[in-house]
């Protein structure tokens, strides 16, 4: 593994992918980004030190809350952890 920079946070775009078409799609379906202003920053702890970081909407929060929970939430205007 080489000791590479984590990617700027977008703080104007939810920086999620979201799965194009509808369950019905037959064949592969291209991932889209998610055209959201973000509100939240998720944040990945791991052996207490940042592993990563991207810019959320609400709506992909809650989504990302519910695949990974260990997952951390920072408020994106003041860069506060959501539990205090
Ligand atoms: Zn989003």
């Amino acid at each position: 593994m080489k000791d590479e920079k984590l990617t700027p946070i977008d703080a104007g775009r939810c920086q999620a992918e979201i799965k194009e078409g509808s369950f019905m799609t037959l064949g592969p379906r291209a991932m889209q980004r998610c055209e959201s202003v973000p509100s939240w920053v998720a944040v990945e702890i791991k052996d207490g030190k940042l592993y990563g970081a991207m810019a959320l909407c609400d709506s992909c929060k809650q989504v990302c809350a519910k695949l990974m929970p260990h997952v951390q939430f920072w408020d994106l205007q003041e860069g506060q952890a959501d539990a205090s």
